[in-house]
């Protein structure tokens, strides 16, 4: 497909008609089963329909599901036509940039409205409510980029939202503020005194400048307290998981198209989400026999995967929520404010921590101020600005290129370009002036944090 003499083919598109319409469940083929999530309080085994008053049964349902493919509904692959099947991009500018004999493919996921990949699971989060009659749905947000998913497919479904961003963030990033208030979401800073655990830490210190565990608390709590309303979370759980993995099955679509597939599969991993729905679909031809890599990266400052450890933790800071046996720094870990929010979680996917305990997903940790150079390598050469967690993705993906060049090897590359960066130009400007920092997590701190998680095995 590249002999072509007026131009170089760069981008592979898909019909509309070819968004998947299944999506597919890594559950299926695990060799052992997941772990069960485990009740906070009786610490018992949470049955599936302890979580009705959280979530709706449909998704409860594909929580546990064991089938390997299921079926998307009409309503939610006409939602995902708003701006799926995404490009997948060879990255021959950066390629001849590097000098590489590599191959580099990115798959696009920044041409969402919101500029992510989350509004994959949102659009099927808000269906399985509608169905089955919520009227309302609450969540949480860091920097709002899951706030401003929701709050799309909130909007597309008729759906109320009430999105509790955390207060440092609403107030120092007021554009997905207004982006989450365009598509009709309330967005309320957290903590607020709107529920009890919010004024709860507010009478203790009336200027908390919130947290993401803070805002959960208070998402969940306004959830529960009122029948027509749900929660929906923007990535960890299984579900999400299983929605995300359009983008795989897209890409290997895309990759036969091409008469390539790749050797090496790249993710940046915060709860686990675009690097499963990239790479779990991929998963059936490594089990197969195919000699594919799967690498999840991180950032150093919060090294879920590369230091934490595989047990039962909670999802959130005030341990409220069930147990999941997860890769976690512990509940109470506090990252550093580094620039990618998104991958600021102490916890990691259980299908993502179980993935890597198999040997079937490497995992590799970077300092943040070799992403942000590798961001601007990629923004000179393919011009589009990635988001700073995505950035992780990218410079790994640089370094296996480096290494082919080294090498000799013509090995083919596939990252997940999980968003774009256009509402994260503050922190690209502390990079341009030098004022980012690179963190190693001290150990001691961790080991804290390690020893305060739940005894339960
Ligand atoms: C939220 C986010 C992430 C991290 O979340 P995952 O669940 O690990 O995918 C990564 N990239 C972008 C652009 C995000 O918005």
């Amino acid at each position: 497909m590249s002999g072509d003499k007026a131009f170089l083919t760069r981008r592979i598109y898909l019909g509309q008609s070819e968004i998947p319409q299944r999506w597919y469940n890594l559950q299926a083929d695990l060799p052992e089963p997941l772990p069960p999530p485990i009740h906070p309080v009786t610490k018992e085994t949470l049955r599936p329909e302890e979580l009705e008053p959280i979530f709706p049964r449909g998704l409860i349902a594909q929580e546990v599901s064991k089938e390997r493919w299921i079926e998307i509904p009409d309503a939610v692959r006409d939602a995902l036509g708003l701006w799926r099947p995404t490009p997948l991009v060879r990255a021959r500018n950066l390629e001849k940039e590097l000098k590489t004999p590599a191959r580099i493919y990115f798959k696009d996921e920044s041409v969402s409205p919101p500029g992510s990949h989350k509004p994959n699971t949102a659009v099927a989060q808000a269906y399985y409510n509608k169905v089955e009659g919520i009227r309302q749905l609450t969540t949480e947000t860091g920097a709002g980029q899951w706030g401003s998913s929701l709050a799309l497919a909130c909007r597309l479904f008729d759906l109320e939202c009430t999105v509790y961003m955390v207060r440092v963030s609403y107030e120092q990033k007021p554009y997905r503020r207004t982006m989450m208030q365009l598509w009709g979401a309330r967005v309320v800073p957290s903590p607020s005194s709107e529920t009890q655990s919010g004024r709860h830490i507010l009478a203790a210190d009336p200027q908390c400048p919130g947290s993401l565990g803070i805002a959960i608390s208070e998402a969940v709590e306004s959830a529960v307290c009122n029948p027509e309303c749900r929660y929906a979370l923007g990535s960890v759980l299984n579900h999400v998981m299983l929605h995300q993995t359009v983008i795989g099955l897209e890409a290997e679509k895309q990759m036969e198209l091409w008469g390539d597939f790749p050797d090496v599969i790249i993710g940046c991993v915060g709860g686990g989400s675009n690097f499963a729905g990239l790479a779990f679909p991929f998963i059936r031809h490594k089990v197969a026999g195919r000699p594919i890599r799967l690498v999840a990266v991180e950032p150093r400052a919060c090294p879920t995967l590369t230091r934490g450890q595989y047990r039962y933790d909670f999802g959130d800071t005030a341990g409220q929520t069930p147990l999941l046996k997860m890769h976690t720094l512990g509940h109470s870990f506090v990252p550093p404010g580094i620039h990618a929010g998104g991958l600021r979680y102490h916890g990691m996917a259980p299908m993502v921590s179980l993935a890597v305990k198999l040997g079937w997903v490497e995992i590799l940790a970077l300092h943040q101020r070799e992403c942000f150079e590798a961001a601007r390598l990629f923004a000179a050469t393919e011009g589009i600005i990635p988001a700073p967690e995505t950035s992780h993705a990218i410079r790994a993906a640089v370094l296996e290129a480096l290494r082919c060049r080294e090498t000799g090897q013509e090995k083919c590359i596939l990252f997940n370009l999980s968003g774009h960066g256009v509402c994260d130009l503050g922190s690209y400007e502390k990079y341009l002036t030098g004022q980012l920092d690179d963190y190693e997590y001290p150990q001691e701190r961790i080991d804290a944090a390690l020893a305060e998680l739940p005894p339960v095995e």
